[in-house]
């Protein structure tokens, strides 16, 4: 295994529609080309002199509901953790992500839409080394029941543990190598679950087919009532593990290193990569 690669980006502009969950409205969403350096960006071309915030842990003000962005104009993008996973996982470091509004599209609930986005457009190598972190010592926290630590590794590897006690989903533990095949055939698919209360609103609303339940592993009162059932037996688990990839991505580098993490959510996925990246300066 080379020790270096080169920066990519995404081969041509990408662009995908559908419902925003939470805020109930069509939203759409473009992936561009950008050029070495860009990083991610996401711009909000739907407001006066289309503002940018660039996906970086120290931009993050809010980790409620999903992983919410701003820059200091207040330009704010929420729930961008499923765009930028299936971005890091591809190895795309260069890309700018134009939305019309605060939220990208559910899609399936998973990465699925994104992954399949990316695989087709293909990337594309730029003419400069991409960046890595590695942690030099463990980097370490704790929140609640959650902890996660960040070891030095030569490979993104995720060891990741949750607990749904007392429900049908048990005890779920996934352990692997982040690469762009892993991620496409095993991450991305992964549904993120929903409770059967937030959906009622949108489907009152006719924003969401309130047979087909079709943004989310949907739970009412602990039993799995989606009609597509499981797409694994530990989706749950799995959908986790692209949350982690998608917050610690903004890190903003290519990460070598091991997350052990337990229990995961947002607010602890973004407090390591804080920790990192104030390791870095
Ligand atoms: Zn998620």
């Amino acid at each position: 295994m080379s020790t270096t690669s080169k920066q990519r980006t995404i081969k041509k502009t990408m662009s995908y529609s559908g419902i925003a969950l939470h805020m109930g409205v069509r939203a759409h969403l473009a992936i561009n080309p950008a050029p070495v350096d860009t990083g991610i960006i996401f711009k909000r071309v739907d407001l006066d002199g289309a503002p940018t915030v660039k996906a970086s842990a120290e931009n993050v003000v809010d980790v409620r509901r999903g992983t919410t962005i701003a820059s200091r104009s207040g330009a704010a993008v929420s729930t961008v953790e499923h765009v930028m996973a299936t971005l890091t996982a591809n190895s795309i470091d260069n890309a700018i992500v134009d939305m019309d509004g605060p939220e990208p599209p559910i899609g399936d609930g998973s990465a699925l839409p994104y992954s399949e986005m990316i695989l087709e457009a293909g990337t594309v190598e730029l003419d400069s080394e991409a960046e890595y972190f590695s942690p030099s010592k463990p980097i370490y926290i704790e929140e609640d029941y959650a902890t996660s630590v960040l070891l030095p590794c030569d490979e993104f590897k995720i060891t990741c543990m949750v607990d749904f006690k007392g429900t049908p989903l048990g005890t779920q533990l996934y352990a692997g190598t982040i690469t762009e095949e892993e991620f496409a055939e095993n991450i991305a698919p992964a549904r993120t679950l929903c409770d059967y209360r937030d959906l009622e609103q949108l489907i009152a609303m006719g924003l969401v087919k309130g047979g087909s339940l079709d943004n989310a592993i949907v739970i009412n009162d602990g039993a799995i009532i989606s009609k597509e059932g499981l797409r694994f037996p530990d989706e749950l688990v799995r959908h986790k593990v692209l949350d982690v990839i998608g917050d610690l991505s903004l890190i903003g580098k290519r990460l070598k290193a091991h997350v052990i993490t337990v229990k995961p959510g947002h607010s602890t996925n973004v407090m390591l990569a804080k920790k990192a990246l104030e390791s870095i300066s």
